[in-house]
């Protein structure tokens, strides 16, 4: 079949990846001009590293990634108040990395070794399915016709939009914003610790990276109108941080400079399902699980290898988009459940929950402790299919 991919972040070229290997023509359209650099972290690990062993990338994604060592929470002075190890809590047996999303998104695209054709730079402008195909008019001016389209355009899908509705029908705020802002030559480093301070209302971590480069993470409450320019973003910011103590006015101070800044809603993407017609969405498009869930990039790899593989099963792409759906559904509300009880560790509401939030982690840096406390969310309760060798004609 001929299928678009709308989106060369984390899910689009994982599925173009599979859906390659079982003899699809894939287009993937993506409107950033160029694949980018830097950006925040993801960690990585659970049925998203399964994934990625298939595709034989884990070696690459160890050289450009980080195994981070401690987790240290400080006060506002500085002082450690706990300190756990990652890998203690999730218990991957060693099958865990931290590592830049952008590096993720490009080693899952250089795995594809040019098998996709790839549109940078455009988007979709209207889709419009008529049964037997979709004809999708992109905002340069042509008009192509596809088997299928699958929306991988992430929390704010243009597919999700023209094929589904309004996003606001779909998104659950959850009541917070977060920024990630890359500096360079930030004075203070702690090589593979994450260095972690939170007060009522807010949480501020800072992680050094190779190269003199730092991430500076803030997640905050907010329940005004989410600003959407950088400028009024680095203000919000400023407004609401810049008495705090740690290094918080150290970091503010750094901001203005940094090359890459991301700011946004934390929200979810919630929906009854993932497909109408020929048109499917995988990844934040259709599930977003939050950045709280501190999982949304494994599970855009596990959503695309499914659906990949419930493709090349059958050649009824309606039996396919259901079994995917019922293959993952539960599990992807599970996780977004999970994620929404995780607000009070980014950022307590109150004095009550701040002492419930170091507390936590004081015991978490007990062995075992963390697994007890935190298991049921961090592990992946999902057996991944096995993909097809043989697939029927389509
Ligand atoms: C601060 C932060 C920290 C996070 N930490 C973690 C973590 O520790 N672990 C983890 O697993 N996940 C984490 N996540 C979540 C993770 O980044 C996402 O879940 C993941 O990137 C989703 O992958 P995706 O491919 O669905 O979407 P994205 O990675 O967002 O990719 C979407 C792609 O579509 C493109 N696009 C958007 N609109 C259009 C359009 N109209 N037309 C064409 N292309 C379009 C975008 O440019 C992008 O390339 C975090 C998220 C944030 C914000």
């Amino acid at each position: 079949m001929k299928i678009l991919i709308v989106g060369a972040g984390i899910a689009g070229p994982t599925l173009a990846f599979w859906l390659n290997r079982s003899g699809h023509e894939v287009t993937i359209v993506e409107h950033a001009p160029t694949l980018r650099s830097g950006g925040y972290l993801v960690d990585f690990w659970g049925a998203g590293f399964d994934v990625a062993e298939r595709m034989g990338i884990v070696p690459e994604l160890c050289r450009r990634g980080y195994v981070f060592t401690e987790a240290r929470a400080v006060d506002r002075n500085g002082r450690r108040i706990a300190s756990l190890d990652p890998e203690s809590v999730i218990e991957s047996n060693e099958r865990y990395l931290s590592i830049p999303r952008t590096d993720l998104a490009a080693v899952i695209y250089e795995s594809l070794g040019g098998a996709a054709e790839l549109m940078l730079g455009d988007t979709v402008q209207d889709v419009v399915d008529d049964g037997q195909r979709v004809e999708v008019a992109f905002e340069s001016g042509v008009t192509r016709h596809f088997d299928l389209v699958i929306g991988a355009d992430g929390l704010h899908s243009r597919v999700r939009k023209l094929a589904f509705g309004p996003e606001e029908q779909f998104e659950k705020y959850l009541g917070m914003v977060v920024a990630a802002i890359d500096v360079d030559q930030y004075p203070e480093r702690d090589e593979l610790v994450a260095m972690m301070h939170a007060d009522v209302g807010f949480q501020a971590i800072r992680l050094s990276f190779r190269d003199d480069a730092t991430l500076l993470l803030f997640s905050l409450r907010y329940d005004g109108e989410v600003p959407t320019e950088r400028a009024e973003q680095e203000s919000l910011l400023r407004l609401k941080l810049g008495d705090k103590g740690w290094e918080v006015p150290q970091m503010l101070a750094a901001m203005s400079d940094a090359k890459n800044f991301y700011f946004d809603a934390v929200s979810q993407i919630r929906m009854p399902s993932w497909s109408t017609g020929r048109i499917a969405l995988v990844g934040d498009a259709g599930a977003c699980p939050s950045f709280l869930a501190g999982q949304g990039s494994a599970l855009a790899m596990v959503e695309a290898y499914t659906l990949a593989a419930e493709l090349a099963r059958t050649s009824d792409h309606r039996e396919a988009f259901a079994r995917y759906e019922e293959r993952l559904m539960p599990l992807i509300r599970s996780k977004q459940d999970a994620a929404r009880g995780l607000g009070v560790a980014f950022a307590p509401k109150n004095r009550f929950q701040l002492l419930v939030r170091n507390s936590a982690m004081k015991l978490m840096g007990l062995p075992k402790i963390g697994d007890i406390v935190m298991g049921r969310s961090f592990h992946d309760r999902v057996e991944l299919p096995a993909f097809p060798e043989q697939t029927p004609a389509h």
